[in-house]
């Protein structure tokens, strides 16, 4: 094999060879190039969803994780009361963040295989006063369904809440836009659509919210009012910064507008999704989702029903041919889910796709 396997996976993900180059330096974490850097990293993700006026953005070390908790601690009072939309497993990890830092936390589940709905968010807001603020997954990556953000946002401006929004799978790719849709915070990361390689996060944070932020957080490390104030007034990150990962951020920021930004993007990952949804469909393989419901950034396919299945060797063949599937995170059904993220296009899914067929016909399965 030449390659590298090709990550199929919601982040790690492929990156180019240019973003891997860019890791290939030391920085000095205090030093005018590196702050430097940070200004013009910071400077793009804001421009990238035309929040520049309205929110500030505030990098946090770690995974995506990390800085979903950071925005929960930092932006939901202590005394606050959040209510997760949960149609997915990372609903529920939000719903545990919460819940573990102490916040008064409900938890509304609707079936996985359906987008949550504006409308039971209003009954359910008109219905408890108490509900300061509402967290959304954007794209719940455990099924691959797109949430409905602008309607929800919608509804929490009317009903007078504030709103946290997971997009970590979703931004730079799906279309958000921050002068039209009203957030409290939105939360994403450097190694999924934006095409960096894991270790940071980054929270945007409307300005006047921020402004009311101070003392929320019980967590010094997650605390962004303080990221944000420490990086306001030095140009430098509070602790240690991941100064490899920021540079191969910045690296693939320029190949991100390069390549045509959010519009080029969500275009090369549609066709990524239509050659693999087809292509599996030819091979007998169904999605878990409706069509209406699929989304550009991963895909759930239902495993096939023959006893003969094992994921484990669909996993461990493909592999052996260059590619890396993702299991499935759904406890009622046996699934396995397949990124279209990532920097690879059309030939590197239609050869996904010929590498799963050859695989389940080793297995004696497939199409007669
Ligand atoms: C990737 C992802 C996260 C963060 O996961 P980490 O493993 O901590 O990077 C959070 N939410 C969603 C929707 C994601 O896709």
């Amino acid at each position: 094999m030449d390659r590298d396997p090709i990550l199929l996976t919601p982040g790690p993900l492929t990156t180019t060879l240019r973003t891997k180059l860019a890791m290939l330096k030391d920085w000095g974490s205090w030093d005018a190039d590196f702050n430097a850097l940070t200004a013009r990293v910071r400077q793009g993700l804001l421009q990238i969803i035309h929040a520049q006026d309205s929110h500030v953005v505030v990098p946090l070390q770690g995974s995506g994780t990390f800085s979903v908790e950071a925005a929960v601690a930092t932006v939901v009072p202590r005394d606050g009361h959040l209510l997760v939309l949960d149609n997915g497993a990372y609903c529920k990890r939000l719903g545990k963040v919460a819940t573990l830092m102490g916040r008064r936390t409900t938890i509304a589940t609707r079936p996985e295989q359906l987008p949550v709905s504006a409308a039971e968010l209003a009954a359910l807001l008109q219905a408890d006063a108490s509900i300061t603020h509402v967290g959304l997954i954007h794209c719940e990556t455990g099924t691959g369904i797109v949430n409905p953000l602008a309607e929800v946002a919608e509804v929490c401006q009317r009903l007078g809440r504030g709103l946290i929004v997971d997009a970590m799978s979703s931004f730079g790719a799906l279309p958000i836009d921050a002068r039209q849709i009203r957030f409290d915070a939105l939360v994403a990361a450097s190694g999924k659509c934006l095409e960096g390689v894991p270790g940071m996060g980054f929270v945007f944070v409307r300005k006047a919210v921020m402004a009311g932020c101070e003392g929320n957080s019980h967590s010094l490390a997650m605390d962004l009012h303080d990221q944000h104030q420490y990086m306001e007034r030095t140009g430098q990150w509070r602790f240690t910064p991941p100064t490899h990962v920021v540079a191969a951020l910045a690296e693939a920021m320029v190949q991100y507008q390069e390549e045509g930004g959010q519009p080029a993007r969500l275009a090369r990952y549609t066709d990524n999704c239509r050659t693999l949804v087809d292509g599996m469909a030819g091979l007998g393989l169904r999605t878990f989702l409706a069509p209406e419901h699929l989304s550009p950034i991963i895909v759930t396919f239902l495993a096939p029903s023959d006893e003969r299945y094992r994921f484990a060797t669909l996993y461990a063949e493909a592999k052996a041919q260059g590619f890396m599937l993702y299991p499935g995170k759904l406890t009622a059904v046996e699934t396995f889910r397949v990124g279209c993220i990532g920097a690879i296009g059309h030939t590197e899914m239609q050869q996904a796709v010929d590498a799963v067929g050859r695989t389940l016909r080793g297995m004696g399965l497939g199409p007669a």
